[in-house]
């Protein structure tokens, strides 16, 4: 039986509802009713370790035909017909407008601005930000590693927006946490490097950056950096943060824990304008 399909094959309701299906996290955000985000966990596909079990990335060398068994049944997830938008992530800040042609491009955020389209960034580690403008006509989601938010990815995405970010809600999804994130300094000067004024410099010492057990070595918390980024650029509505990748092996991928693994999707798609 397909996921979704209830004994006689007909469509159930999908309970958008992470203790329904434990394969998938579900954003607690109060976004429009015609918009489905989601991102999914290691449990529930047919990838072998160390890629068990529904890793979603081609590009970690495991069975190309057990990562598109998985990228089936994510679609099963998801809208029937919706079209996803695919990348290929570089750690950069380009935001690629979600198109219907089926073509993975090169860039670290999808915009999407039409019913039927999907945008799907993946992750083990890197921060997952998604975005719904509050009448559901546009969304985004985005890759964040640290440099890619120093470099700017959660502003340049809240550009493509043509609402104002007072009218963009956002919801951050697993990431490595600051109990995990140990970076040196050199990651710390960057961003205070990058900061416009003492008020900045200030927030990121205090709310980002605490100092490790090791000399020169800092626990970074990028759910802070990014909501500091996102509230100096008029984000007022931002949601989740805490579910740590590293923590969690039983839920998610973890590049440092694991090196060798698999990768997490996060879906934002328009089933209909709301
Ligand atoms: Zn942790």
């Amino acid at each position: 039986m397909l996921p979704g399909q209830g004994a006689e094959g007909s469509k159930v309701a999908f309970q958008p509802d992470s203790a329904a299906n434990p394969t998938l996290v579900f954003p607690d955000w109060p976004a429009p009713p015609g918009v489905i985000a989601l991102v999914s966990t290691r449990i529930g596909g047919v990838s072998k370790p160390p890629f068990d079990s529904f890793n979603l990335a081609l590009h970690v060398n495991d069975d190309p035909s057990d990562v598109l068994a998985n990228r089936a049944l994510l679609q099963e997830f998801l809208e029937p017909g919706l079209h996803l938008q695919w990348l290929q992530q570089v750690h950069g800040t380009q935001v690629i407008g979600a198109t219907a042609d089926g073509l993975t491009k090169t860039g670290d955020a999808v915009f999407i601005d039409q019913p039927g389209l999907a945008g799907v960034v993946m992750t083990a580690d890197c921060l997952p930000v998604f975005f719904v403008a509050r009448d559901g006509h546009s969304a985004a989601v985005a890759h964040a590693g640290w440099r890619g938010l120093l470099d700017g990815v959660l502003e340049r995405t809240l550009e493509t927006f043509t609402v104002a970010p007072s009218e963009v809600l956002c919801w951050m999804g697993p990431a490595i946490g600051p109990c995990h994130f140990e970076v040196g300094a050199e990651v710390l000067d960057a961003f205070l490097a990058a900061s416009h004024d003492d008020d900045q410099r200030r927030e990121i010492r205090e709310s980002a950056f605490k100092a490790a057990s090791s000399p020169g070595k800092y626990h970074a918390d990028l759910y802070s950096l990014a909501r500091l980024r996102l509230q100096r650029h008029g984000v007022t509505d931002i949601h989740g943060g805490g579910l740590c990748t590293f923590c969690d092996a039983d839920r998610f991928y973890s590049y440092r824990r694991d090196r060798d693994t698999g990768r997490m999707a996060s879906v934002i798609g328009i089933k209909r304008f709301s």
